[in-house]
């Protein structure tokens, strides 16, 4: 017998994130979730607000935004304003580096608009005053009751820790060794910090730990260490993952191997946009992953064929996109209307060699006439043929039985 594979049970804490109503559990048995990072100003509250919206909408239950001057910290309150006017509930996250204590101690009311806080071990102070400047954001959290991410990136490690390290090893002998170190490094920042944070109150489950590098074999081997060596809910992403396919396959390749492994529960695609591109480009990539994955289900998926030298015209590329698009703009309405329509999975293929086998094990699946086929496209519908289309008219009534199917 062949036994599909399966991700292996996460086994984490489970961290809360919430604002008003809206609670996004984060680790346990609490579904993988998918972040995203604004790239506006955030002093520019309505541009900042209708960019989370964006996101959101694409599908990102926990939205980080920069909160790095006083004006940012002050415009925190009115993007939270704005969000919730417009009906938008999800969580805001302040991303802090350098004066992060500062902020949150001299900005209560951003501190109360945010729903979690993500520390950088590596930028919250130098020498004695670390500790302390640590222990200010903590206290924040702890006033607000609000979960922190220590959130560990080798562009900007703790330099002190990181020499310390490297004269206990002696590890400057070879370049390897140095990364080695490096590694441990970062593990053990995240590990300090954390420890640091329940020493101080905090619940262990409202800490959340990310360790990224811009390697993927290196990715996958640090969140393996650090996996093995705690329970604290974990985000995982790729840093600096680059443009475009580059950045898109990098770190699908990262994450995919390790969420199969039960390692993740959160996670963000950083991805540079190209010129033109949307912002939300990196939630579309996200949540393709985990629906690959058989993680999660959020849009119907669609099975296009590639189509080769049998298809006899483009139709049915463009019929696969219509359709696709079609689904993606219907999902917010649809969502709430019918349950479970995110699971539902449609074909559109190129020719009979392929067409009627995989339109059969679809929901609903239409195969277009290729190279001397009569001029017919066969739709199946729960693994029968139902009926056939022909003539001008296929994409429209073909797009009619989807909805209708969906409806019934
Ligand atoms: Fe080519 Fe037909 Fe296969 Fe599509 S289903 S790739 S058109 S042979």
């Amino acid at each position: 017998p062949i036994t599909i594979a399966r991700p292996a049970a996460r086994r984490s804490l489970q961290a809360r994130v919430v604002w008003g109503s809206q609670v996004v559990t984060v680790g346990g048995d609490a579904p993988v979730r998918v972040q995203s990072m604004t790239n506006t100003d955030t002093e520019d509250a309505i541009g900042t607000a209708i960019q989370v919206k964006e996101l959101a909408q694409a599908g990102s239950e926990l939205v980080r935004i920069t909160v790095n001057t006083p004006e940012a910290a002050k415009a925190v309150p009115h993007v939270r304003e704005q969000l919730d006017r417009m009906g938008i509930s999800v969580p805001l996250v302040g991303d802090f580096h350098y004066n992060g204590h500062r902020l949150l101690s001299e900005f209560p009311d951003c501190a109360a608009a945010l729903s979690k806080y993500r520390i950088n071990p590596g930028n919250v102070g130098k020498g004695d005053k670390k500790d302390r400047q640590f222990a200010m954001m903590i206290e924040a959290a702890l006033k607000h009751d609000r979960p922190v991410r220590i959130g560990v990136n080798w562009g900007s490690l703790d330099q002190d820790l990181l020499a310390r390290l490297m004269d206990d090893n002696a590890a400057r002998a070879t370049p390897w060794a140095a990364q080695q170190v490096m590694y441990q490094a970062l593990i053990q920042s995240a590990l300090d910090s954390a420890a640091l944070a329940v020493e101080l109150g905090m619940s262990p489950a409202q800490v959340l730990l990310s360790c990224k590098v811009s390697g993927v074999q290196d990715l996958v081997s640090v969140y393996r260490a650090l996996a093995a060596r705690c329970k604290h809910p974990l985000h995982l992403g790729l840093t600096e993952a680059g443009m475009g396919t580059k950045g898109t396959v990098a770190s699908t390749a990262a994450l995919s191997l390790l969420l199969q492994e039960g390692i993740g529960d959160t996670i963000r695609v950083s991805l540079t946009p190209q010129p033109g591109e949307s912002r939300t480009q990196e939630v579309v990539i996200a949540t393709e992953i985990l629906q690959s994955l058989g993680l999660r289900a959020f849009n119907p998926s669609v099975t296009a064929c590639p189509g080769c030298g049998r298809t006899t015209s483009t139709t049915f590329q463009e019929l696969a996109k219509q359709i696709d698009d079609f689904l993606r703009a219907q999902m917010p309405v649809w969502k709430a209307k019918y349950p479970g329509v995110e699971s539902m999975k449609v074909a559109v293929m190129g020719c009979i060699v392929n067409g009627p086998g995989e339109s059969k094990h679809a929901d609903i699946g239409i195969s277009l006439p290729g190279t001397g086929e009569a001029p017919a496209a066969p739709v199946f519908i729960d693994g029968e043929k139902a009926l056939t289309l022909r003539g001008e008219g296929i994409a429209t009534e073909f797009q009619q039985l989807v909805e209708t199917y969906i409806e019934r």
